[in-house]
């Protein structure tokens, strides 16, 4: 079945669970023609916002059309991140998706992202604040270094999110590296 092939390209999606899915979808047609209209409506209409190039519909994004901090942009690597920050209600500013991250070693270097739109964006004059929201991974830490090398000359606030021990965790059991970057990141009371 051509249904059960497309599905195995998912990720995460195995054989099994392909053909779950599959005989599923054929027990209810109006869930096929759902799914069907869903998936060419992605397609067709969803593109990155020409200000943030985070994944939306309506150009610009309902962020950067909202009534937002615009003098605070929050760099992310993608718009899940960016999702997830959203998530938390604690953030008020507008985002600035670079569509990745730096990795050499995966040929992927700064010309890949759209860090010469965050500069031009920062140089226009109306960022007070960049936060820089990369993940915390080599990648990640690699993109935020290289960022802050380029913003610093522009005269504009750099901040990086905090890193450290997860709520709800024993610092007994967090690892070595996580309490080392807590422990640098601390904050004064
Ligand atoms: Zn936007």
């Amino acid at each position: 079945m051509r249904l059960v092939g497309e599905l195995k390209k998912l990720p995460g999606i195995g054989e099994r669970t392909a053909l779950r899915l599959a005989f599923h979808l054929l027990k209810s047609p109006q869930n096929v023609t759902a799914l069907a209209e869903s998936l060419c409506e992605v397609r067709d209409k969803v593109r990155p916002c020409s200000l943030c190039f985070a994944i939306t519909e309506n150009d610009p994004c309902a962020i950067c059309s909202g009534n937002r901090e615009t003098g605070t942009v929050c760099v992310v690597e993608n718009s899940q991140d960016l999702m997830a920050l959203e998530r938390s209600n604690a953030y008020h500013g507008v985002y600035h998706v670079l569509e990745g991250a730096l990795s050499p070693l995966s040929g992927v270097g700064p010309s890949a992202l759209r860090i010469g739109e965050l500069l031009a964006r920062v140089e226009s004059g109306v960022v007070n604040e960049v936060v820089i929201a990369t993940n915390f991974t080599v990648e990640g830490e690699a993109t935020a270094l290289y960022l802050t090398r380029l913003l610093k000359p522009l005269n504009v606030k750099i901040s990086r999110l905090a890193h450290g021990i997860p709520l709800g965790s024993d610092i007994e059991f967090v690892d070595a590296a996580t309490v080392q970057w807590a422990l640098q990141g601390r904050n004064v009371l």
